[in-house]
């Protein structure tokens, strides 16, 4: 149930629209936005965003994306890779969450986050099916929050 609070806190109704008798609710899409991680972040981000009514950011492998971006280096179990994202991705003051399918060290995810404070945005918290306990990952995201749908 936590999980959806940080959902339900950023959702607003609005009585009597689109017409009379209708209580309309939504996230409000300019301060919301969620951010899908290259590559399986991109099968539950769209699902998700879709759902809430919110837009997708896409933080992808470095080289993929045109124009300016902003990019972030970082180690994985094995080598190093690095992860970008379009400067006008999000706004500056946007609140975000971030969606990845599992959560090992967490250097994926922390790299993501540094992504998004270089763009001024604020990440809401990072949302996995998958965490690995085992490896802390959760630890080093903090003070970032991680929802996880199954823990291993
Ligand atoms: P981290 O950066 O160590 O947390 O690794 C998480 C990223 O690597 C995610 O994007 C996962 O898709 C991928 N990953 C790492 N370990 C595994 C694994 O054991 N199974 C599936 N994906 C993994």
């Amino acid at each position: 149930a936590d999980k959806m609070d940080l959902v339900i806190q950023k959702i607003r109704s609005f009585p009597d629209f689109p017409s009379k008798g209708i209580l309309f609710s939504c996230c409000i899409r300019m301060c919301f936005c969620s951010a899908g991680i290259d590559a399986r972040g991109f099968l539950f981000g769209p699902l998700l965003a879709q759902r809430l009514g919110i837009g997708l950011a896409l933080i992808r492998k470095k080289g993929k994306l045109p124009g300016p971006t902003v990019s972030v280096a970082y180690s994985l179990e094995y080598g190093k890779a690095e992860a970008e994202m379009q400067v006008d991705a999000v706004e500056p003051g946007q609140k975000v969450l971030l969606i990845d399918d599992l959560l090992a060290t967490g250097g994926t995810l922390y790299a993501a986050c540094e992504l998004l404070r270089k763009r001024q945005a604020e990440v809401l918290g990072c949302l996995v099916l998958v965490q690995l306990t085992d490896l802390d990952g959760a630890q080093r995201l903090k003070p970032v929050s991680v929802f996880s749908l199954t823990e291993y």
